[in-house]
């Protein structure tokens, strides 16, 4: 299962920048996670200052 990015998402931006295969994008009002290119490296919620990323 990808990582999936809550509403606890401030559109920081962080966590687009450490992902390794460029699954996150803005979205609207809130970051997005491409479940199909997501690796389920963890680095995203890593950097993310609200925990906004978690593990399905
Ligand atoms: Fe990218 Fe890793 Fe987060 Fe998936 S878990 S979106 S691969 S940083
Ligand atoms: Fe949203 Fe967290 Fe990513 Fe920042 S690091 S854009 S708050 S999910």
């Amino acid at each position: 299962m990808a990582y999936k990015i809550t509403d606890a998402c401030i559109s920081c931006g962080a966590c687009e920048a450490e992902c390794p295969v460029s699954a996150i994008s803005e979205g609207d009002g809130k970051y997005e996670i491409d479940a199909a290119t997501c690796i389920e490296c963890g680095a995203c919620a890593g950097v993310c200052p609200v925990g906004a990323p978690e593990a399905e």
